[in-house]
């Protein structure tokens, strides 16, 4: 028989958060290890449930849930969205411009899919949350990366981002908080990306799923909220900042200068239409979390399990010999740096592999972020501090072997 063969039009496409070392992983449990997963950002596996209320509230209205629902979401859980946005001061936003989806991630493939036509290229940080690169390549686009500076905080280099605007340039992705660097930008950092993309007449993507999850009390600006003269497309859901990554709830809101792009906002609305609608139960969470007391400051705050958990991860790691981090702002991840004169890594898939092997615990290489150089990988530190310090202790075990090779 002919080999079915996967299309073409995946050639380019990757998302190694759940590529082969993941399944590596999952073939030795089987085996009968246990493997400490620091890989994927899923709150309510470590114990980090979701506000009550949201749980409650999703229950009551299931039966009301069954059926589909308006192809943008129902009209309570977009006002609460609308409300939302308000409160991030981005203005002039109207229920028609916020689309529910079954998570962010719906929304970040159907964007780039109802913008890209082959050869269009799209700004995308490095290292980058793969979806959005993935999602450019899927849509026929053209991922170019620009650099986020571990120097300067991991801010995007605003330099880099200027040279590599071409006029096939349609927009730039910003994602605030980040993953994997857990950096916050600050205002000024965000107010040259906006200058840039009016100057050249982009559309900024901005991904704020983490917006809640803030250290230090730090604050956190939407890039919509500082200009009306350029289109943004802000994404946002209850994934992380309400620990419901299973509910698949999120939503993305059109803001700014809209009226140049109705035939875009068409193509959207032709997508939301065909997948039908997002999830009724999720939509309904929305309406809930977004409506009510729920808050996640009481992990991320002072004496919170997430700050803690942050404050150890960090010190843990950066005591091991050649490695440094950028302390994280925000989010839940840290993406520490293996200086290559001490850890001379040429693949680090390979190198994922082996620490896997070795030392049972599932991180992912920084490649797998789009990184430019095999010498960086990501941590979550969602285990209790226990786990945290027995994975960390294995990693520093491992790594002095490596040391001595
Ligand atoms: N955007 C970023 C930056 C993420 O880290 C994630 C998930 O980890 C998503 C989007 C996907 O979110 P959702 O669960 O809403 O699909």
């Amino acid at each position: 028989m002919r080999p079915i063969q996967k299309s073409n039009k995946l050639a380019d496409v990757c998302y190694d958060i759940r590529g082969p070392v993941l399944e590596k992983s999952r073939q030795m449990e089987e085996e009968g290890h246990k493997i400490t997963k620091l890989n994927i950002g899923n709150l309510a596996v470590f114990g980090f449930d979701p506000p009550d209320e949201i749980v409650r509230d999703m229950m009551l209205n299931l039966q009301n849930a069954a059926g589909y629902t308006d192809s943008k979401g129902m009209f309570a859980p977009r006002k609460a969205v609308m409300h939302y946005t308000q409160g991030k001061n981005i203005a002039g936003v109207t229920i028609e411009d916020i689309y529910l989806g079954n998570g962010a991630s719906e929304l970040i493939v159907m964007s780039m899919n109802a913008l890209l036509n082959s050869g269009d290229e799209v700004l995308v940080p490095a290292p980058d949350y793969p979806l959005w690169t993935a999602a450019v390549s899927l849509s026929g686009g053209n991922p170019v990366h620009y650099v986020c500076d571990e120097q300067n905080e991991w801010y995007p280099d605003i330099e880099d981002m200027r040279r590599k605007i071409t006029p096939n340039t349609r927009a730039i992705v910003v994602i605030n908080p980040n993953n994997p660097t857990g950096a916050l930008y600050p205002v000024e950092v965000l107010l040259q990306i906006v200058e840039l993309a009016r100057q050249h007449q982009l559309i900024i993507f901005a991904d704020e799923i983490y917006d809640k999850v803030l250290y230090d009390e730090a604050e956190h600006v939407s890039i919509a909220s500082l200009a009306d003269d350029v289109l943004f497309i802000t994404l946002n859901g209850l994934s992380k900042n309400y620990r419901s990554c299973g509910y698949r709830s999120g939503w993305m809101v059109v803001s700014g200068e809209k009226r140049h792009a109705r035939d875009y906002i068409e193509g959207l609305n032709m997508l939301a239409s065909m997948r039908l609608c997002a999830n009724a139960p999720g939509q309904f969470a929305i309406q809930t979390a977004l409506g009510g007391y729920q808050s996640i400051d009481d992990l991320v705050g002072p004496g919170g399990r997430l700050l803690k958990q942050r404050d150890l991860a960090h010190k843990l790691l950066t005591d091991i010999p050649g490695v440094t981090c950028v302390k994280p702002k925000a989010a839940l991840y840290m993406f520490p740096k293996l200086d290559p004169a001490v850890y001379p890594i040429a693949d680090d898939q390979q190198f994922a592999y082996e620490l896997l092997a070795e030392a049972k615990v599932l991180i992912v290489q920084g490649t797998g972020f789009n990184w430019i150089a095999p010498d960086h990988f990501r941590v979550v530190f969602l285990p209790n501090s226990d786990d945290l310090t027995e994975a960390m202790g294995r990693i520093a075990r491992f790594l002095e072997g490596y040391r001595k090779r």
